[in-house]
């Protein structure tokens, strides 16, 4: 890793003997192992549940933290991921355990949109609930580093399974999650349970207005 390091900051013209550069190598492989840790990790791991009876209505974590390395181009996205289910049979979990499969999928190359998605796989596994949405919003780097002018952009994406599905169950689950704006307008219908979308941003719309270097 640090010759990696080594070898990259010789690509750009600058010279890694110089006194703040020195360290550097040895710093990113060290700051890397922590940015990475989440490859080969199962986020499925040390994944709580328990009961809360009478817990059948819909269940919202909002706000949980994340930052993830874009892996088109290694610089960081960041943002929130926000959660919200119907628990079957009461069965319910807490922050930690939300919070530790978000870092688990974000701390590796990732895409928004199969962070989205990951997150929300393994989510119906762990917790089996009977619907899920997960949403996230993210800033990204690549964006506002690349091309210039586009810092505070955020882009939104989506997925959700099962009960979920219903738009009414979504509108209501989104109200909960205090992101009306993020009402559908179309997108993750009932029968694409995959479908994510977004507002902005890193996905096609964006490029379509500033296409940009991979
Ligand atoms: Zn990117």
């Amino acid at each position: 890793m640090e010759r990696a390091v080594l070898a990259v900051l010789e690509a750009i013209g600058d010279d890694p003997g110089r006194e703040g550069l020195r360290q550097t190598p040895a710093r990113v492989a060290r700051m890397y192992q922590k940015v990475f840790s989440g490859v080969g990790e199962d986020p499925r791991r040390q994944f709580s549940l328990f009961r809360v009876p009478h817990q059948d209505g819909i269940v919202v974590v909002k706000d949980i933290a994340f930052h993830s390395m874009c892996e088109h181009h290694l610089l960081p996205f960041f943002g929130k991921v926000h959660v919200a289910y119907l628990p079957r049979d009461s069965r319910v979990t807490g922050l930690n355990s939300l919070t530790r499969v978000t870092d688990v999928l974000s701390r590796r190359p990732q895409l928004q949109e199969r962070l989205t998605n990951d997150i929300a796989d393994a989510l119906m596994e762990c917790l089996r609930p009977r619907g899920l949405l997960v949403v996230t919003e993210a800033q990204h780097l690549c964006m506002s580093m690349g091309e210039g002018d586009k810092y505070g952009t955020t882009a939104v994406s989506s997925a959700a399974r099962g009960a979920m599905l219903s738009l009414p169950r979504r509108r209501e689950a989104l109200l909960m999650m205090n992101l009306p704006h993020t009402v559908a307008k179309g997108s993750n219908r009932p029968g694409r349970p995959r479908a994510s979308h977004r507002k902005s941003g890193h996905g096609r719309n964006a490029r379509r207005a500033a296409p940009r270097k991979a």
